[in-house]
């Protein structure tokens, strides 16, 4: 038998809730811009451009609920965003069947050292120091579609230390999610255990350690995170 020639990295996990079993994540797609008055307030025309998306790493995934504020960064921002899970996968999905795919839902953030995003931008140089560090994206646990069914409307919030800082309602993403995975099917191959981070809504901001973050999407409950 082959052995491995290092210890084997564990797989990454998400909870399913109510049940005893756990979803296995593949790839983290994120997409960006996804809701116009988010692509407004970072100063970009919202007007319906093609899609675009970066990636996190599986193992930026963190269901702990704490948020360890990440080095070499003074401007970590909060964003609010649905999490979409696959159960299979293919290339050139259409829209209409989009949907068979979807495991399930759940609530997560997409957070980002918006200062070394910033700097990367302005070098046209890729977003992973910005965004794909470590435990880059608080997680909930997933919400199976057989059970919740398929939300495209419903309120978005995010609160911090109890005050509202991001407000909005999935019925505003510029780009549904049917047309996310039938967009990223054409340029990938997807597969069972890939993850979408959906785009948050305006309001992103700092945060600051002992804060505490509280997601909650209309129908899919919510997911407190603290910063440490
Ligand atoms: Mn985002």
């Amino acid at each position: 038998m082959t052995q491995f020639a290092i210890e084997t990295p564990p797989v990454v996990t998400l909870p399913v809730a109510g049940q005893d079993t756990l979803f296995p994540v593949r790839r983290v797609y994120c997409i960006g811009r996804n809701y116009a008055a988010h692509a407004i307030e970072m100063g970009h025309d919202p007007d319906r451009e093609d899609p675009f998306f970066f990636q996190k790493n599986p193992n930026n995934l963190d269901t702990s609920g704490t948020f360890p504020y990440p080095p070499h960064t003074s401007d970590v921002h909060h964003e609010a965003e649905m999490l979409v899970a696959l159960k299979t996968g293919g290339t050139n999905i259409p829209v209409e069947k989009a949907l068979d795919h979807v495991f399930g839902y759940g609530l997560s953030l997409d957070m980002t050292r918006r200062d070394l995003q910033g700097i990367a931008k302005k070098a046209g140089r890729p977003w992973e120091i910005g965004k794909a560090f470590e435990q880059s994206a608080p997680c909930g646990p997933l919400l199976p579609a057989s059970e919740i069914g398929h939300p495209d409307a419903g309120r978005v919030e995010l609160k911090v230390n109890g005050e509202i800082r991001q407000e909005g309602d999935l019925n505003q993403m510029i780009w549904k999610v049917p047309e996310m995975i039938s967009y990223l099917s054409e340029y990938f191959e997807l597969a069972p255990g890939d993850v979408i981070l959906s785009g948050t809504p305006s309001g992103v901001g700092p945060v600051s350690k002992g804060d505490t973050m509280e997601l909650s999407i209309e129908g899919l409950g919510n997911l407190i995170v603290t910063v440490s």
